[in-house]
This record gives C-alpha cells, structure tokens and sequence, in this order.
C-alpha cells in the first residue's frame, strides 16, 4: 500500500526532533528489541519540554 507519507512534528515548534514514550519488547527469535505499544506522551527535543504530535504531509515525491 502506498500511502501519502507524512512525518511527526512538534505541535509547538514544528520540528521533527520528536520521539513517543512506547515500551520495547524482546524478540528471542531475531534476537532484537522490537516495537511494541507505543503511548500518546511525546517529547520534543528542539523545545526540551512535552509536546503534542502533529502529522503533516511530506510534498514533493520524496527521495
Ligand atoms: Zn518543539
């Protein structure tokens, strides 16, 4: 599925310097840590504070 790609920012400041609290599971199979829930607090490291995530669109056809 080709979807509009989009990327997260920082509602306040727009930056992208944004990361989610989300917990990291163990794969014994890959023997890799793994994605697992990912929670709503976010953190912007431009304003060093927290912050809510926007979603814009990327314009342009990418790379
Ligand atoms: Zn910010």
């Amino acid at each position: 599925m080709a979807g509009e790609r989009v990327n997260m920012v920082c509602e306040t400041c727009g930056s992208d310097r944004v990361t989610r609290d989300a917990w990291a599971e163990w794969d014994s199979g890959t023997q890799e840590w793994t994605l697992g829930a990912v929670f709503d607090a976010a953190f912007c490291h431009a304003c060093e504070c927290e912050t809510r995530i926007e979603e814009v669109p990327i314009l342009g056809s990418g790379e």
